[in-house]
């Protein structure tokens, strides 16, 4: 404990403290589930910690919550900054405010890809039913052809074969149409953003596909239901998602796409709209009745 208030000098006006071993036992002692609650406050802070952040009420709390995570969750994590850590709690028998901030940064960054991991996770990592139909249209002889598709957020992607003479030649790139400024992601919005790649034979999703959630929602939506997608696209984007031309027959508004289209992308075209029998039972009933 009488390390733990030692002051040799002040940060906003509170004296600079540390955990030592003491001190720790003693919190320990008294509280449950440091480690949870910890990982939950830095969390919710929504940024790094500064030193500054440690000079609160509740600091000698977290700096328990960051041995307790270092000295037994991480123990045997091998990241260089962990064992320098637990090397200067065994060996010093305390932690200084900037390294106690430093392990609360480690493991925020932890609880932040375990949420990553936990959100791509729902996701596919295989979208075979698009690559086959991009095949098709490309053997139908189609010069270019592209999927143009919302995402839920707004967004604009455009998905087509990566050209012959790229880097990825047989892979589909997915790209963002337009400029749509996020502030919250910088750098994802920027015009012609490249969101990743998938492999062109097994719909394989790239590493760097696998990070943007919106695009892969948008993807497995079209994977799942490409026909009904393409008719709810069409109605987002006011235009066929596969070569945004505007639609302008009752048969190409039905389906979301127009005949060349269908014919290339080797889709159903012209059977809609059909009536039902039920309508054309109706018709006739009515007719009846109104010729007696
Ligand atoms: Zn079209």
């Amino acid at each position: 404990m009488e390390r733990a208030n030692r002051a040799s000098s002040t940060v906003a006006g509170q004296a600079r403290w540390e955990i030592s071993h003491e001190t720790f036992a003693a919190i320990e002692a008294e509280y449950e589930s440091l480690v949870g609650w910890a990982s939950e406050y830095v969390a919710e802070l929504g940024r790094k910690l500064v030193d500054e952040d440690l000079y609160v009420d509740d600091g000698p709390l977290l700096a328990a919550g960051a041995v307790s995570w270092l000295t037994v969750d991480a123990a045997d994590d091998s990241f260089q900054y962990l064992v320098e850590m637990r090397k200067a709690w065994t060996q010093r028998g305390y932690l200084t405010v900037g390294q106690v901030r430093g392990v609360l940064n480690c493991l925020r960054a932890k609880v932040e890809r375990n949420r990553h991991d936990a959100g791509a996770a729902s996701f596919n990592d295989h979208f075979p039913m698009l690559a086959q139909l991009m095949r098709t249209a490309r053997d139908a002889g189609l010069r270019n052809p592209q999927l143009r598709l919302s995402t839920a957020d707004g967004y604009q992607l455009k998905i087509k074969w990566a050209g012959a003479r790229s880097r990825n030649p047989g892979s589909i790139y997915v790209l963002e149409r337009g400029a749509v400024h996020d502030p919250l992601n910088p750098g994802f919005g920027s015009s012609g953003a490249y969101f990743g790649k998938l492999d062109g034979e097994t719909g394989e999703v790239d590493a760097k596909l696998q990070q943007h959630d919106g695009v892969l929602e948008t993807l497995q939506a079209f994977e799942d239901n490409p026909t009904g997608e393409a008719l709810r696209q069409a109605g987002v984007i006011g235009a066929c998602c596969f070569c945004g031309r505007t639609l302008t027959t009752d048969e190409s508004n039905a389906v979301g796409y127009g005949p060349i289209c269908a014919e290339g992308w080797g889709l159903p075209w012209g059977k809609v709209p059909e009536r039902s029998t039920t309508t054309e039972v109706r018709e006739q009933f009515d007719a009846q009745v109104a010729a007696t």
